[in-house]
């Protein structure tokens, strides 16, 4: 019988499960540009046009390769209306897609199905490394679900720096402490810049639409540079690894005024949209790092981030939602302040992460945990509302990544169910990532007072909230150690002052 064949816009892969057996006499593609993918959240216009584009330049090469494509093109209607009028006008009575990404679309896709009673054939993303199954198996048990562990399974079993004894390379599993360096005083002096993909036709029609159909979308297309298809993913993993990583990992932490991209790779948005595999770019690395001779800590901190954490987030979404999109440990209900959309606040860390984040979309690790994390965290923000914002304003933003790393990592919204603590940090540790602190208004070694860094009041203020749950974690002791040392007088001080901050956080 005809199957129709849904490929959603994060799904780009000729070779992925949802063409498996497709037979293009019977068979037909169904791709929707969906008004509701750019609006469920206040989406980023580069966010946006990335996946047009990168649709419109899979949508070519199908037609180029003579498969039988419905296209529906900038449609007011939500993928699952578009669904609907085809399955009916079509009379198809077995629908084929890739288990999507995010758990309202695999719902709304079964409700669908089962409304129609017609068979789905929901596969499993051969994308990644470790199935649900493997996953779950590895979880069912565990008193503590941790990275680490995952991570040591997986080099294990597909014999990724592992000698032949059984051994990690190196002698060591992890090399994360040379992995933490900020930049030298006088700046990262960084000498090759990030691969730039000039906008090709496709992509200058689509930020032609993008721009005049979500106007006041967060965010701006002037310096749209994402690469778009298979060919330009590529080449910028080629040039990823000849240039810029010998540097990745050792500066992979470091944060500078201006210095959106660092040495990071900026190649997560097209491993999201499956324009990359991710065995293709752990190949890569490899051999880059015999060819150049790097550094070994580099290579496994860059291939721990794929291998490892990238693998286990999807696990985590999987295997806690629908729960984990509605934890909320510490009851937290703050908004979300206003300059999170503007990045106009007065903070200097904030200003910059958040200015670029506008600008390209982007921001790496360290800023999205330790900076826009830490404050939404700190701040009391609703999670969900944080987390709206990460699935908005970040390119290679898609809920199976996102939510796991948000809620999970950077809010400690599930009470540590795969972290062993909170991360939080306070102004110390941006002035020693980074030189946010110089030219800030606030002082981050100041915790009260009208020059008080925002991040120090609130993390002393945090810490002296949830005193118990700190005191009662090895991991976390030193943190209220730290706090006993400041005189009660002050305490008392710093809490004064966090009301007033928690309750204008607008203005700060
Ligand atoms: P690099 O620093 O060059 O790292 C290499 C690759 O490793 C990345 O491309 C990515 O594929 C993978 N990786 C690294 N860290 C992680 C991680 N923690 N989880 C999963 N994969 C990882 N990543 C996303 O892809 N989408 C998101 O929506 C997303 N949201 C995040 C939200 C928060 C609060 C935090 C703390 C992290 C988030 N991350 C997300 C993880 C990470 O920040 C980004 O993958 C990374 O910044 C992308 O930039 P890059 O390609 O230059 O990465
Ligand atoms: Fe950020 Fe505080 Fe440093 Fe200012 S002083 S840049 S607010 S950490």
């Amino acid at each position: 019988n005809k199957k129709l064949v849904l490929i959603l816009g994060d799904q780009l892969d000729l070779n992925g499960a949802a063409l498996k057996g497709f037979d293009s006499q019977h068979d037909q593609i169904i791709m929707v540009e969906s008004a509701n993918e750019a609006q469920y959240v206040w989406s980023h216009k580069a966010k946006i046009a990335l996946f047009l584009s990168a649709m419109r330049h899979f949508a070519q090469k199908l037609k180029d390769k003579k498969y039988p494509l419905a296209y529906y093109s900038e449609s007011s209607k939500t993928i699952t209306e578009v669904l609907r009028e085809h399955l009916t006008q079509n009379q198809i009575q077995h629908l084929v897609c890739v288990e999507p990404g995010e758990w309202r679309l695999k719902q709304a896709i079964e409700d669908l199905a089962s409304e129609f009673k017609i068979q789905l054939d929901m596969r499993e993303d051969s994308h990644f490394f470790c199935t649900h199954a493997e996953f779950r198996e590895w979880a069912a048990n565990k008193k503590e679900l941790r990275l680490e562990y995952f991570y040591r399974l997986m080099r294990k079993k597909y014999s990724i720096l592992v000698e032949a004894d059984g051994n990690p390379e190196g002698g060591q599993w992890n090399f994360d402490q040379d992995n933490r360096k900020p930049y030298p005083k006088k700046g990262p002096g960084i000498t090759d810049a990030p691969a730039e993909f000039k906008p090709d036709a496709i992509t200058q029609e689509v930020i032609k639409y993008v721009n005049q159909t979500y106007p006041e979308h967060p965010g701006s297309l002037d310096q749209f540079h994402w690469p778009v298809s298979r060919e330009q993913a590529l080449k910028a993993l080629d040039y990823f690894v000849e240039y810029r990583l010998r540097n990745f990992g050792i500066f992979q932490d470091a944060m500078w005024t201006d210095t959106p991209f660092g040495w990071h790779s900026l190649l997560s948005s097209s491993l999201n949209l499956k324009l990359l595999n991710p065995r293709e770019v752990i190949d890569a690395v490899l051999k880059a790092w015999k060819k150049n001779a790097l550094d070994l800590s580099n290579i496994e901190g860059f291939i721990r981030q794929i291998l490892g954490w990238r693998e286990f987030v999807r696990g985590m979404y999987y295997l806690d939602m629908p729960q984990m999109a509605q934890d909320n440990f510490y009851d937290h209900q703050r908004s979300l302040p206003k300059w999170y959309w503007t990045g106009d606040t007065q903070m200097h860390c904030m200003r910059d992460t958040v200015g670029q984040t506008l600008q390209y979309g982007y921001a790496h690790h360290i800023q999205r945990l330790m900076v826009t994390g830490n404050f939404g965290l700190l701040a009391e923000i609703l999670p969900s509302a944080v987390c709206d914002w990460y699935l908005a304003v970040y390119v290679d933003a898609i809920e199976w990544v996102e939510l796991p790393n948000t809620a999970g990592m950077a809010l400690f919204a599930n009470g540590g169910r795969f972290t062993s603590k909170p991360y939080i940090a306070s102004g110390a540790y941006i002035k020693r990532m980074s030189n946010y602190c110089s030219s800030c208004k606030y002082k981050p070694d100041v915790r009260f007072g009208e020059t008080a860094c925002p991040v120090t009041n609130l993390y002393w203020n945090f810490l002296i909230k949830h005193r118990k749950q700190f005191d009662g974690n090895p991991r976390t002791r030193l943190m209220t150690a730290n706090l006993n040392k400041i005189s009660p007088e002050d305490q008392k001080q710093i809490t004064l002052h966090a009301q007033h901050i928690l309750n204008h956080l607008d203005e700060l």
